[in-house]
C-alpha cells in the first residue's frame, strides 16, 4: 500500500461569491463523507479571504479528518501583524482555519510585483504560524520556447524556498494557466524530474520529500494521465474546482490512478 500522500487542491482564486463558496465546500464535503476517496489523498479548498471563516464553518459541520478534506489560504503577508493596511497575516488566516496558504502563484508574481525573496519571506511567515506552504513556480512561453524553463525554475526555487522548506511544491508553467493547454506526458516528466533533482540542492538534504504538484488547465479528462506520472504528486486546480461536481471528478480520477496495485 502506498504511504505516500498525493494531493489535489482547488484554487478558487477571486472567483466565487460569498454563497457559492459556502455551497461548493457543502457539496464537496457532503460528497467525500458519502464516498471517501482513499486515506492516500488529501484534498484542499483554497477560498478567497473572505470565506476563509464560513468555509470552516461548513467544513466542521461535516467532520471529515482534516487529512481527508482541508483548507488554505490563497497568500499572506510576511509579517506576522502591524500597520499593513489591506493586508492578511499568517496567524490571522490560521485562525480562520487554514492549514495550507498559496504562495507565489503567478498571478501574484505578475499582478503584485511578487519577487522570489518576497515570496520566501511568506514561506518563513506561514511556517512560524504553523501553516504549510504550496508554493507555485514555473515557466513563462518564451522563456520556455527559448530552452530557458530549467534556469527560471532553478532561480525560483533556489529564491522562494528556504533552506529547510517543508512544504508543497507545485509546478505551474504560466502558459498553462487558464489556457486550456497542458504540456504533454514527457514534457511534465522532464520538468518533474528537473525539479526534483533541484530540490535537494535547496534544501542541502535528500532525506526530505517535497511533494511536487501539477497545475495548469486540469480538468478530470486530463487528470489520470498526469496523476499516473511517477514523479507528480498530485494537481493544483482552477477553474475546474470552482463546480462541484468536476472538482469531483478529478478526486475520483486521482484516486484512481492512484491506487496501490495489489500486490502479486
Ligand atoms: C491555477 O491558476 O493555479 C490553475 C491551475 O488554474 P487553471 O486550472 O484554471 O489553469
Amino acid at each position: 500500500m502506498s504511504t505516500v500522500p498525493k494531493f489535489v487542491i482547488g484554487n478558487w482564486k477571486m472567483q466565487a461569491r460569498h454563497e457559492h463558496g459556502l455551497q461548493l465546500a457543502r457539496d464537496i464535503a457532503h460528497a467525500m463523507r458519502d464516498t471517501p476517496p482513499p486515506s492516500h489523498l488529501h484534498t484542499i479548498i483554497c477560498p478567497p479571504f473572505t470565506q476563509l471563516d464560513g468555509v470552516h464553518q461548513a467544513l466542521r459541520e461535516v467532520c471529515l479528518p482534516h487529512e481527508q478534506l482541508a483548507m488554505g489560504a490563497q497568500d499572506c503577508y510576511p509579517a506576522s501583524s502591524g500597520p499593513f493596511t489591506g493586508d492578511i497575516s499568517a496567524p490571522m488566516i490560521r485562525d480562520l482555519g487554514a492549514r495550507y496558504v498559496i504562495l507565489g502563484h503567478s498571478e501574484r508574481r505578475q499582478n503584485h510585483g511578487e519577487t522570489d525573496a518576497i515570496i520566501r519571506q511568506k514561506v518563513k511567515a506561514a511556517t512560524a504560524a504553523g501553516i504549510t506552504p504550496i508554493v507555485c513556480i514555473g515557466e513563462h512561453l518564451a522563456e520556455r520556447n527559448e530552452g530557458r524553463a530549467a534556469s527560471v525554475l532553478s532561480t525560483q526555487i533556489e529564491g522562494s524556498l528556504t533552506r529547510g522548506f517543508r512544504g508543497i511544491l507545485a509546478y505551474e508553467p504560466v502558459w498553462a494557466i487558464g489556457s486550456g493547454i497542458t504540456p504533454s506526458q514527457e514534457e511534465l516528466q522532464r520538468k518533474l524530474q528537473l525539479i526534483r533533482a533541484l530540490l535537494p540542492m535547496r534544501l542541502m538534504t535528500d532525506d526530505i520529500r517535497v511533494p511536487v504538484l501539477y497545475g495548469g488547465s486540469v480538468t478530470s479528462v486530463q487528470a489520470p494521465s498526469i496523476m499516473s506520472i511517477e514523479a507528480v504528486d498530485g494537481v493544483l486546480v482552477g477553474s475546474a474546482s470552482l463546480e462541484a461536481q468536476s472538482f469531483l471528478d478529478i478526486i475520483g480520477a486521482a484516486a484512481e490512478a492512484t491506487a496501490p496495485q495489489p500486490s502479486p
